[in-house]
C-alpha cells in the first residue's frame, strides 16, 4: 500500500472516481466492427504513445515470475481462431503480488501509455476476449499457489487458483469422495475463465451455473489491490466479478462449493420429432423431484445415419425397433439425461429411471442407454478434442453463437430458426436445454432473460475445410440474431460479443448502470479485459 500509485489513488479517491466515471463512459468504442470479419483485422489507432519504452519499463519490475517479450503469437490466438491481437508482453506470474505489481505499474505509467491487461485462462474465448492488443496478457495457468485445499466438513469446499483447470479439480476432489456440483460440458477450462462468464451445463437446472457455486474469491482489482470477497465481505466486488467478463478484477483464488460424488452414471438419449413434446418433457424433468442429475438436449437437422454413429457408445433398449427407425427427413430433437449412481444401488437406480422415463413422451423405439464412469462422463468432450486434434481439425475457426431464450418464446425461436435459417447442422452440434432461474443468484453481473425458465441454445459451429466456411456461418449467426431482434424474443447472448455502446447497454438493460459504476470503482482506468470491448482505456492526468 506504500507505493506512489496507491497514495495517489487514496488521496484523490473521490475526484478520481468522478473523473473516471465520466471518462470511462465516454470512451466506449464506436462501431468499429473489430474482429467481425475473418481477415484478422487489426485496430488502426496506436495503443500507446511510447511503445518502445514499455518493455524496458516492465523489465524494471521485481517479480517472482517473469515477462516474455518475444514469440507471443500464442497469446494472440484463442479457440474461436477469428481474432488475433498481438500483445507487447506476456506475464507468467508465480505469485499474486506479480499480478498486483504489474497492474500498479501500468496505473503508474498510464499518463503516457494506453497499456491494458488481459488475464488469459486457457484462451478458449471465441472473439479475442482474453487478448490485449499491444498490452500485457497474464498467463493465469502459471500462477503458483499452494496446492488445492479441500475442506471435508459439513459444508465442503475446495480452494483453488484462478488459473486452475476444472479437470484437475475433479481429479483432486474425487480423492475425498467429493466434487463440484455445477460444471461446463468441457473441463479443460480455467476457474477464472468460466467464473467470468457463468459456467452452464446440464446440472445448472438444479445447482445454478458455476458462478452460483462459489463461496469466496480473492481478486486483484484494476487498482492493483488484492481483495478477498464473498457474500459477507466486499459483496459488491464478489457479485460484480462473478459473470463480470473480467472487467473488475483478476480472480487469483476461488472457494468452490462441493458435494458428494458418485462413481458411475447412467447416460440416456431419446428422440422426438415434435419440438413442443420435446421441450415439454425437458421442462417437466427440470421441475420434477428426484429427477435426473443432468439434463440437456440437441437438435438434428438433415442428419442421416446418426443412430448408427451412437451405436459404438450407446445401446438401443430395443435393437430391432431401433434399427427400423427412420426420421423421414424430419428435424429430430434428442433429450439427453444422466443419473449418477454408486454400483451397490443399481436396483434403486433402475426403478427411479424407469419411473422418470414412463412420464415422458419420446418415440419409443429411440431409447438408447449407456453406462460410464463419472469422470468419463464429465470429461466426455475431451475425447472428441483428442480425435479432432489427431486429424488436424481443432485449429479451425469456431464461430460459436450462444443464446439464452425465455421459455415463453422458445417455440417461436425453434419455428423460426430450425429448418428455416439453419437448414442443417453439418457444421457442428446445436444444443438446447432449459434451466430453472430460481436457482440463479440475480446479484451477479451475468445477464439473463426475465423469466423463471430460460433455454440455452448453443450453435457450436466449426468452419472445417470443405464445409460452408466461416463467412457463411457468421452470416447465418447474424440472421439468427436479426430474427431474435425482429421477433422481440427477449434473447440474451451468452459469452456475449458486441461492437457498440448501444449494443452493450441493451445487453445489460437495467443492470448497465451498476456495471458502469462497478467499473469506475474497481477498474477506473479501464485497464482490464480490453478484449471484451466494453470500455476503452482512459489516460490518467497526474
Ligand atoms: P479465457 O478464454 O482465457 O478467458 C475468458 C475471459 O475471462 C477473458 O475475458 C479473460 O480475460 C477473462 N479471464 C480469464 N481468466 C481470468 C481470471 N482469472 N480472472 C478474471 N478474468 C479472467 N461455457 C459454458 O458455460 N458451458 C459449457 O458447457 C462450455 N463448454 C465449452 C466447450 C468448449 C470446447 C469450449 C472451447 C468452451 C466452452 N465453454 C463453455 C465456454 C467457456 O466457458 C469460455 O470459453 C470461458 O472463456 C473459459 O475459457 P478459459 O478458461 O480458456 O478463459
Amino acid at each position: 500500500m506504500g507505493s506512489p500509485v496507491c497514495g495517489f489513488l487514496k488521496q484523490n479517491n473521490i475526484i478520481f472516481l468522478r473523473f473516471f466515471a465520466i471518462l470511462v463512459l465516454s470512451c466506449i468504442p464506436d462501431r468499429t466492427n473489430l474482429c467481425s470479419n475473418p481477415s484478422f483485422d487489426t485496430p488502426t489507432s496506436p495503443p500507446h504513445s511510447s511503445s518502445s519504452s514499455i518493455p524496458s519499463s516492465l523489465k524494471t519490475l521485481t517479480l517472482d515470475g517473469y515477462f516474455s517479450f518475444e514469440n507471443l503469437k500464442h497469446a494472440a490466438k484463442d479457440f474461436g481462431n477469428i481474432c488475433h491481437y498481438l500483445p507487447i508482453a506476456v506475464l507468467h506470474p508465480k505469485s499474486v503480488s506479480d499480478i498486483s505489481s504489474t497492474i500498479k505499474h501500468i496505473l503508474y505509467t498510464s499518463s503516457v501509455t494506453k497499456l491494458t491487461v488481459a488475464a488469459r485462462g486457457r484462451g478458449h474465448s471465441l472473439q479475442g476476449q482474453a487478448q490485449a492488443y499491444q498490452g500485457v496478457v497474464i498467463n493465469m495457468e502459471s500462477l503458483d499457489r499452494p496446492s488445492m485445499y479441500i475442506e471435508n466438513g459439513e459444508v465442503p469446499y475446495v480452494d483453488v487458483s484462478g488459473g486452475e483447470l476444472w479437470i484437475n479439480i475433479l481429479h483432486e476432489t474425487l480423492k475425498y469422495g467429493l466434487s463440484p456440483k455445477s460444471w461446463t460440458d468441457y473441463l479443460h477450462l480455467t476457474v477464472g475463465g468460466t467464473l467470468s462468464n457463468a459456467g452452464i451445463s446440464g446440472q445448472a437446472f438444479r445447482h445454478g451455473p458455476q458462478i452460483n457455486n462459489v463461496y469466496q474469491l480473492e481478486v486483484v482489482t484494476g487498482r492493483g489491490e488484492v481483495v478477498t470477497c464473498s457474500d459477507k465481505e466486499n459483496a459488491d466486488l464478489f457479485y460484480g466479478v462473478l459473470g463480470g467478463l473480467g472487467q473488475f478484477g483478476i480472480i487469483t483464488r476461488a472457494r468452490i462449493s462441493l458435494g458428494p460424488a458418485e462413481k458411475m452414471v447412467k447416460w440416456i438419449r431419446v428422440l422426438y420429432s415434435e419440438f413442443s413434446t420435446f421441450s415439454n418433457d425437458q421442462e417437466h424433468l427440470i421441475s420434477s423431484n428426484n429427477s435426473f442429475d443432468y439434463i440437456e438436449g440437441f437438435v438434428m437437422i438433415n442428419r442421416t445415419g446418426l443412430l448408427n454413429n451412437w451405436r459404438s457408445s450407446f445401446n438401443p433398449k430395443d435393437p430391432i425397433q431401433a434399427s427400423q427407425f427412420s426420421s423421414d427427413g424430419k428435424i429430430l430433437y434428442c433429450l439427453e439425461m444422466v443419473k449418477y449412481f454408486n454400483p451397490e444401488k443399481i436396483d434403486v437406480l433402475n426403478q427411479d429411471i424407469e419411473k422418470l422415463l414412463s412420464e415422458l413422451n419420446y418415440i419409443p423405439s429411440t431409447l438408447f442407454l449407456s453406462e460410464v464412469s463419472y469422470v468419463e462422463f464429465l470429461d466426455r468432450v475431451h475425447l472428441s478434442e483428442i480425435k479432432l486434434r489427431s486429424k488436424g481439425l481443432r485449429e479451425v475457426p469456431h464461430p460459436w453463437l450462444n443464446l439464452l431464450i425465455p421459455k415463453s418464446r422458445i417455440f417461436d425461436f425453434a419455428e423460426g430458426v430450425f429448418g428455416n435459417i439453419v437448414k442443417d447442422n453439418n457444421n457442428g452440434p446445436i444444443l438446447i436445454y432449459p434451466v430453472n432461474k430460481a436457482k440463479w443468484n440475480n446479484r451477479t453481473s451475468m445477464v439473463t432473460p426475465e423469466e423463471d425458465i430460460i433455454y440455452l441454445v448453443a450453435f457450436l459451429s466449426s468452419a472445417l475445410p470443405g464445409t460452408d466456411g466461416l463467412e457463411h456461418i457468421m452470416t447465418q449467426n447474424q440472421h439468427i440474431l436479426d430474427f431474435c431482434a425482429k421477433a422481440q424474443l427477449g434473447a440474451k447472448q451468452y459469452l456475449p460479443h458486441y461492437h457498440t455502446q448501444d449494443e452493450w447497454r441493451a445487453h445489460f438493460g437495467t443492470q448497465w448502470e451498476t456495471f458502469v459504476q462497478r467499473k469506475s470503482a474497481y477498474d477506473p482506468l479501464a485497464i482490464l479485459a480490453p478484449g471484451q470491448r466494453i470500455f476503452q482505456k482512459a489516460i490518467s492526468i497526474t
